[in-house]
């Protein structure tokens, strides 16, 4: 695997790789791998000759500044694990070579997108989301570009950026990886100490239970329900959502549309999200 500090070396790479009629895939990550930033690895690596992960913890798209001095950061293990999982080259910038300029504010017109859910909560988050990416393949054009579901709501956002910006990427979505008792992978799980840890599973219950009485309840009730069984599991919930494909709140289902259950919530000073769809 190549490690590229630069940005003109890392263009050049990718630049030559096209001119040789390659496919690139991109991971952009902030780090802290687990086997769900891997498994996106692989996914790009079974339909593209070239495959670059980025490291950046963005400072932009963090609205509290000690998420951001806490977030963990692993690096040796991290070229550990692309290596062995096939990663072509990683791109480590610093934070000057991603913003020459400072971190001069762009205003991306995210629109409904941006003021619910994560973007209610965390004012101007996906803001710096679509500021760093914007940036990210501007350096790394790459032919695709892989995401995980984990963060639907981010996978929305940056599939809007892609079409405003007519960014010639195509995203793709790879599924939550979960830890065998089903919390969903995050680098913030290592921030959990072992009773928090145990208790941060219910989040994957409650969508499990949402899911599994989805036929037979009103919305209103599971989403009551959910946010008795999070809180009796020592939760601090910004929110528990049933949406449809547009992040539109539903009261009730229509039959048809897919409904996604998403979830916010903080065990002491950590933050966890998840999602799953209820509806099939
Ligand atoms: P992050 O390093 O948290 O910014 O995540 C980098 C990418 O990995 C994002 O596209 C995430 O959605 C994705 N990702 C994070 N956790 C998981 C997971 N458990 N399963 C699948 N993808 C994930």
């Amino acid at each position: 695997m190549i490690i590229f500090h630069q940005t003109a070396a890392i263009s050049n790479y990718v630049e030559n790789q096209h001119r040789n009629g390659l496919h690139t895939g991109f991971v952009p990550t902030m780090g802290a791998l687990h086997e769900g930033h891997i498994s996106l690895i692989r996914q790009s690596g079974e339909a593209n000759n070239i495959t670059i992960c980025s490291i950046f913890v963005n400072p932009t798209q963090f609205n509290n500044p000690a998420d951001f001095a806490n977030y963990p950061s692993t690096l040796e293990k991290d070229i550990d694990l692309l290596e062995a999982s096939g990663c072509s080259a990683l791109f480590l910038p610093n934070t000057s070579s991603i913003y020459p300029d400072g971190y001069k504010t762009i205003h991306y017109p995210l629109g409904y997108l941006d003021s619910v859910l994560e973007g209610s909560f965390r004012p101007g988050h996906f803001q710096g989301v679509c500021q760093v990416v914007d940036r990210l393949l501007q350096i790394i054009p790459a032919t695709n570009l892989y995401l995980g579901q984990k963060d639907f709501q981010q996978c929305m956002v940056i599939r809007a950026l892609i079409d405003y910006k007519k960014i010639p990427v195509k995203l793709h979505i790879g599924a939550t990886i979960r830890e065998s008792d089903g919390l969903a992978m995050s680098s913030r799980n290592m921030r959990l100490n072992a009773e928090e840890r145990q208790r941060a599973v219910q989040i994957y219950r409650t969508l499990t239970f949402i899911r599994d009485h989805f036929h037979t309840h009103k919305l209103k009730d599971l989403q009551e329900q959910a946010i008795i069984q999070l809180k009796q599991a020592g939760f601090k919930i910004d929110y528990v959502s049933l949406c449809n494909d547009k992040l539109e709140a539903q009261e009730r289902w229509d039959g048809e549309s897919i409904v996604q259950a998403l979830i916010a919530a903080y065990l002491n000073e950590v933050r966890l999200i998840d999602n799953m769809c209820v509806s099939n």
